[in-house]
Parts: structure tokens; sequence; C-alpha cells
């Protein structure tokens, strides 16, 4: 079964820039892709979605600006987080990224520790899901780094799909999702799955989950969602 991991894009048609950032953020745990000008980037989302995108300003085909105001102008893709890559230091240009929607930028030459760095400030903001930090609900602790769940600092034993839907769910308590958007938010947008497959995962997942299993509530013609109440 297709579990998205979690994949940066660069798009950035010098290489040594491609090797250098691919070297440093698999490192770090990513999946890196890559590819070299707009119109390779544009047909990489019709297929993937990655958790972010490092998109260069000056590119072959057009403007890494302009491919950021295709993406922030289509819906299916208005929330992923895209930081710009970046020679120029002028200010203006800097501003016209935030203003078409980058959530930040870099300047080039940039230290590929300052761009782990930058990278991991931003999907904790935008994603917690794929945040470092431990999260806590009532008797109930995920740690995503160690991919460990415990209750009352006991550990439980939990499949990967269900440890994934698990910690969305737990990046964002009190909150209810349907199944169409737990399919699109844990398995990736373009899972072709059925939604009566979330159901068999959340049974799944309230049952390896015994005493703490009331922290999944059913939400009756609606979905799911993870709450303390
Ligand atoms: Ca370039």
């Amino acid at each position: 079964m297709a579990i998205t991991e979690p994949t940066i894009l660069i798009v950035e048609d010098e290489i040594p820039i491609v090797e250098l950032v691919s070297f440093s953020l698999k490192g770090a745990g990513w999946v890196v892709d890559a590819v070299h000008n707009t119109a390779d980037a544009w047909t990489y989302l019709q297929n993937k979605r990655p958790q972010l995108i490092l998109l260069d300003w000056m590119l072959p085909d057009q403007s890494g600006l302009k491919l950021l105001s295709r993406i922030r102008s289509d819906r299916n893709f208005n929330t992923l987080p895209v930081i710009m890559l970046t020679a120029k230091s002028m200010e203006e240009d800097k501003v016209a990224g935030l203003d078409q929607g980058a959530d930040d930028y870099i300047t080039k030459p940039f230290s590929p520790r300052e761009l782990t760095a930058r990278i991991k400030a931003l999907i904790r903001r935008k994603m917690p899901e794929h945040a470092e930090l431990a999260m806590k609900a009532g008797p109930l602790t995920v740690d995503p780094v160690s991919c460990r769940v415990s209750i009352d600092d006991e550990p439980v034993e939990i499949g990967h799909a269900e440890f994934k839907l698990l910690r969305f769910l737990i990046a964002h308590p009190e909150r209810v999702f349907t199944r169409g958007q737990l399919l699109d938010k844990v398995w990736g947008d373009h899972a072709v799955l059925e939604e009566r497959t979330v159901d068999v995962h959340i049974l799944r997942l309230r049952k390896a989950l015994g005493r703490a299993d009331f922290l999944i509530k059913t939400v009756r013609s609606v979905g799911y969602m993870l709450s303390e109440k």
C-alpha cells in the first residue's frame, strides 16, 4: 500500500546545487526528487505530492516565480510549502516572492545546515505531523522520530499505516476529518484507495490503542477525530 514518505522536490537547473542539496537532505532523512525546469516540475506535481518544494528563482524555461504563482492558484497545491532559492539579494525580489505565496526564501550561497534548519522550521509550522517533537493526548504519546507510540509510558505495537494515521490525527486534535481528507493527508493525494480503507485502519488503530481507544472518535456521517473530551 502506498504510504507517502516525506519527499522534498527540488526545482533547480544548477546540478552542483541539486547534488549538494540532495546529499544533505537525504542525510537528514528525506526522500529527494529533482527536476530542472518548471515544465517538469508541473508534470511531477500531477503524479506525486511532495511535502515541500525548493524552488529556484532562475530556471531555463520560465522563472520560478511563475511556477509559484501557478502552484498557488491551483487549489490542489495552494497550501504546499514552498521555499524559494534565489541568487538575488535584492529586497524587492524577496518581497515579490513572499507576495506570490512563498513560505520562505533562502539566498545563495547558503549552507546545507541553514537550509535543513529552514526546512524543518517550515515543516513544523505548516505540517505538525511531520515535526520532530513528541505529541501527547491524554495517556498517549506519539514520537515521530523513533515512530514509537506509548500509553502511560508503556510501548504499543502499531502497524505502519496506523502509525501514520495516528500521527496525523494527534497533530490536529479536536478537528474532524472526512475519510477522503484522511486518504489525501495520510496516504497521499494520488492514492487510489476506497474510503472504507480508512475504516479498516481506524479499527486496527483502536485495537492497538487498547484502553486509550476512546481518543479516536467517530463523528457520525462526517468522519473521525482525535479528542480527549
Ligand atoms: Ca537556476
